[in-house]
């Protein structure tokens, strides 16, 4: 079954060849958001597509599932947090995004967050790999390696501000390689030897 988060916790510009796609800078400190619960659709669950928008875009992460009720983590004991791992598809209406300046509705709209089921973490956070691929071909490939901000210093950052509980996720950014769905569409996010979300993409009403 996929985690039913309280709150998903979203970091942006967390790759810097992801920022550099979209003209950004790396930032200094962690950059997040939150998308809402009523987004999440498990595997299989159809995207749609909200009219409003001309640009829905896919985005790849690496999903880390909260164990524990967390305030105040040290960086060090981090990844005693963690209960899994998920794939997410941090799916953005991308021309939103920009027009609205901040981002609650370009990430916020129902079917926008695919989580797979749970999978195990593995003992070495950074050897996790994400892959998104398109109708089979591949998009994006990273590791938690590339990371600007690693997963403990993620945890350590979000739990400086606010408290996690068990279940709640943290989409831990995209790396290069976003790009559009349209109608028709099958996106996969692979979580290599974890998790992976398939979903299918529709237009809206
Ligand atoms: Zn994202």
């Amino acid at each position: 079954m996929p985690a039913a988060p309280s709150k998903i916790i979203c970091v942006g510009r967390n790759y810097a060849d992801h920022a550099k796609e979209l003209g950004n800078d790396v930032p200094t400190a962690p950059l997040i958001f939150m998308k809402p619960p009523s987004s999440v659709i498990a595997n299989g669950d159809a995207i749609v597509l909200p009219r409003v928008s001309q640009r829905v875009e896919y985005e790849g992460e690496i999903g880390v599932v909260i164990g524990v009720r967390a305030y105040r983590v040290g960086e060090a004991e981090a990844a005693n947090c963690v209960r899994g791992i998920v794939a997410v598809n941090d799916v953005t209406a991308r021309d939103l995004q920009k027009s609205d300046g901040q981002w609650t509705r370009a990430k916020g709209f129902d079917t926008f967050c695919p989580l797979g089921d749970e999978g195990a973490s593995p003992r070495m956070l950074n050897d996790l790999e994400v892959i998104t691929r398109v109708n089979g071909a591949e998009r994006q490939r990273a590791a938690a390696a590339d990371m600007v901000f690693s997963i403990p210093r993620l945890i350590a950052y979000i739990t400086s501000i606010m408290t996690l509980f068990p279940g709640d996720v943290i989409a831990t950014g995209t790396p290069a390689g976003v790009g559009a769905l349209v109608p028709g569409d099958i996106v996969e996010v692979e979580i290599v030897g974890a998790s992976r979300v398939t979903n299918p993409v529709r237009a809206g009403n």
